[in-house]
């Protein structure tokens, strides 16, 4: 080097500091778990500067190309709204929006959260204690380990962490059982790619190439999506689909296969259980019913059908947007279904892949080290809005919670049933923690702030979801400021509030290996990934092609058969209606909850920019509402016009885009996922409109059920 360099410690002789590469991997909430490098600039004494992160070949699927969001994660690193110390509420400030607080230091902060836990499990009982977590950080080292040994030994209440992936998982695991699904690299030899409820370019972007590739060879592409997003421009087929009909157009499709004698009759027989209640299921589902119901028409409906039926190998990428509905889990397992039913598995490029489709599992739980107290109530993280207010219907017998622990999470702009959230949290009997990166909106209605580490500060094991690729990423540099890794957070929490036990593992290498050793992975593979700290590929190509479903692997079902129809599923879906008054079951669909007040659907799909809230403090906004022109027109609406879209929850004050790039369907309105308050003109998002009843299977969030009116402000 031959200059200087401005650093907080001043002007740094370059002869003092260096630049350095260091390897990393991507935990955040995201598929595709891209493998990385690191540019940093070190100084001795002197704080490391993130120069650059770019994207590595350790990977063989993300081969070197991130995403802009972390290309530039330098800027959350050092960002000026960066969280360096705790920090505690000034006892003059309100909670909320421009809350006032005041630097402590971490004994002081750990002392008056340990206190105050104690105080509560003592006062209203351990179960009063909620910590609400999400996928912030998505790895097995920094959420479900020290902070679930925590909350066991405080009796505190479990949390269903069921804002996404619960109904598609529910019915992946009684389908399917876990298993692997068609790896994406497959994807180029397919003949025909369905790419369900899933847009790559936002979410898993790897994807996109890889669909190129397979279409400049001759593939034909279907893509079941609302919006008019840019790959459902290049598709041969695009399904406008009506939100929340997914399962009315997988049961039409087949019963189209049933109907017709498609169904693939050698592979039911051998493979599968439950076909017989599943062709019942869909006997109910004509095209031109489900052609009302989807508001697609019966033509294209047709058509998907008989793309399936007549190329081969089809592959079908089943995304998140089915399943945030009431009928969410009968749509996955619907959709999942057709891989079945249609005769997609057994050729290179064909068969199924969602989420839920993981060469890994990791278990957290393996290494908790306590014990799991019997019969604590779970509170849905869809629901914690009421629950804070006390509503006995989602208190599941137990005391209000009074302690709050937020960590990995935003709720104030993630959760739905926004304005239940914020008056919540607003309580002044109610303490909560809230630990962060950078200050969020839900940070502002903190009693303590506890600063965080991000991925670059924090040893991780994380794997990817739908992708085949596993990791044991090493830090790559010291925390900035004072911030904390959530084992060190939890673990002085544990220590202070004398619940520490004798033998007790806190060291995180250890942990980590007692997670990796529950996996299928052989003993040297794990060695070899500990010990490089690098990315480990479940499944290697071998004879040209990954391992393949129902070739390479059975289902991990009981029987090692895909049930198409599990009986307690049938069951499980049957009595969440019963709580509503509805009939239901397996495949039963709810109808459209549109009302003639509110007619219009309101989606909120993830945006380029943000996973979920992660990095809203990067993003101006404001945020638009996306509106069809027809739907714009009858309400008077131009380009640009600021509007109230609202509903009996809530409204949100934005402008809208009409027509254009991403134009949703008639009937379907959008609203980009995780906005902050800053992204809208009255500081509430989607979510202040969305519902919080919970899906037919899993208990998933049912954002897309929200149903709204939109007009002029
Ligand atoms: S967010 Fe996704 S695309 Fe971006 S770097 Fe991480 S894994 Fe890759």
């Amino acid at each position: 080097m031959t200059s200087t360099a401005n650093t907080q410690q001043g002007i740094v002789p370059d002869s003092l500091a260096r630049e350095v590469e260091r390897a990393s991997h991507c935990p955040l909430d995201c598929p595709d778990h891209c493998s990385l490098t690191v540019t940093l600039r070190e100084e001795p004494g002197g704080p490391t500067q993130v120069l650059k992160v770019t994207g590595s070949e350790h990977n063989p699927f993300t081969q070197g190309v991130i995403c802009s969001k972390v290309r530039s994660f330098g800027d959350r690193v050092h960002s000026a709204e960066r969280l360096t110390t705790p920090l505690i509420r000034k006892a003059s400030s309100p909670k909320g929006p421009g809350a006032e607080f005041e630097t402590a230091s971490w004994d002081d902060a750990l002392d008056l959260v340990a206190k105050q836990l104690l105080r509560v499990q003592r006062d209203h009982g351990g179960e009063a204690i909620l910590p609400v977590s999400y996928g912030g950080s998505n790895g097995a080292l920094t959420e479900g380990l020290m902070d679930e040994r925590l909350w066991r030994r405080l009796g505190a209440s479990r949390l269903s962490r069921d804002l996404c992936a619960t109904s598609s998982g529910a019915a992946f695991d009684g389908l399917l059982g876990k298993m692997p699904g068609t790896d994406l690299r497959d994807y180029e030899y397919a003949k025909l790619i369905v790419v369900w409820g899933q847009n790559p370019k936002d979410s898993g972007m790897h994807l996109v190439p890889t669909i190129k590739a397979a279409q400049a060879k001759g593939a034909k592409l279907v893509v079941v999506d609302p919006r008019s997003t840019g790959l459902a421009r290049s598709a041969d087929l695009h399904l406008a689909i009506h939100p929340g009909t997914d399962l009315c157009l997988a049961l039409a499709v087949h019963n189209i296969f049933f109907g017709k004698g498609w169904q693939a009759d050698a592979f039911l027989e051998k493979h599968t259980t439950g076909v017989a209640k599943l062709r019942d299921a869909a006997a109910l589902w004509t095209v031109d019913k489900a052609a009302a119901e989807t508001r697609l028409d019966s033509a294209d409906i047709e058509r998907l059908a008989e793309l399936l039926h007549e190329t081969s190998p089809a592959v079908i990428r089943a995304g998140w947007g089915p399943e945030r509905c009431r009928n969410g889990g009968s749509a996955m397992a619907a959709i999942y279904a057709l891989a079945a039913t249609c005769g997609l598995y057994g050729e290179k490029g064909g068969g199924l892949t969602s989420s839920q489709s993981r060469a890994v599992q990791l278990k957290s739980e393996v290494a908790v080290g306590a014990e799991l107290p019997a019969g604590l109530r779970t509170i849905s993280l869809s629901q914690v809005g009421r629950a804070l207010l006390g509503h006995a219907d989602v208190l599941d017998g137990g005391p209000t919670p009074h302690f709050v622990f937020n960590y990995n999470c935003n709720a104030a702009s993630t959760l739905p049933n926004q304005n239940a959230v914020l008056k919540g949290l607003r309580r002044e009997d109610l303490f909560t923690v809230v630990s962060e990166q950078v200050m969020t909106d839900t940070a502002y209605y903190a009693d303590v702030i506890l600063p965080a580490t991000t991925f670059l500060e924090h040893d991780e094991v994380s794997a990817g979801y739908g992708a085949t690729f596993l990791t044991h990423a090493r830090k790559v540099m010291e925390a900035v400021g004072e911030a904390r890794t959530n084992a060190a957070m939890f673990g002085g929490i544990i220590e202070r509030a004398g619940l520490a036990q004798p033998g007790d593992a806190t060291e995180l290498d250890p942990l980590a290996a007692a997670i990796l050793k529950e996996t299928d992975l052989a003993d040297s593979q794990r060695q070899a990934l500990t010990r490089t700290g690098g990315t480990l590929t479940a499944f290697e190509i071998e004879n040209g092609r990954a391992p393949m479903p129902f070739v390479d692997h059975l289902p991990r079902t009981p029987d090692q058969k895909m049930n198409l129809f599990p009986e307690d599923l049938d069951r499980e879906a049957h009595a969440r209606a019963q709580l509503t008054g509805a009939s239901g079951g397996l495949y039963v669909y709810q109808p459209d909850p549109a009302t003639t007040e509110y007619p219009l659907a309101l989606i909120s799909p993830a945006m380029g920019r943000m996973i979920t809230s992660t990095f809203g403090e990067s993003y101006a906004g404001p945020a638009p509402l996306f509106m069809n022109r027809r739907d714009a027109e009858v309400r008077g609406l131009a380009h640009g016009d600021e509007v109230r879209v609202f509903n009996d929850l809530g409204e949100a004050h934005v402008h809208v885009q009409v027509g254009g790039r991403d134009e949703p369907a008639a009937g379907t309105a959008v609203l980009l996922k995780g906005l902050w308050a800053r992204h809208t003109a009255n500081g509430l998002s989607s979510n202040a409109l969305s519902p919080d009843h919970l899906s037919d299977l899993g208990g998933n969030a049912c954002f897309n059920d929200a149903r709204v009116e939109v007009a002029p402000r």
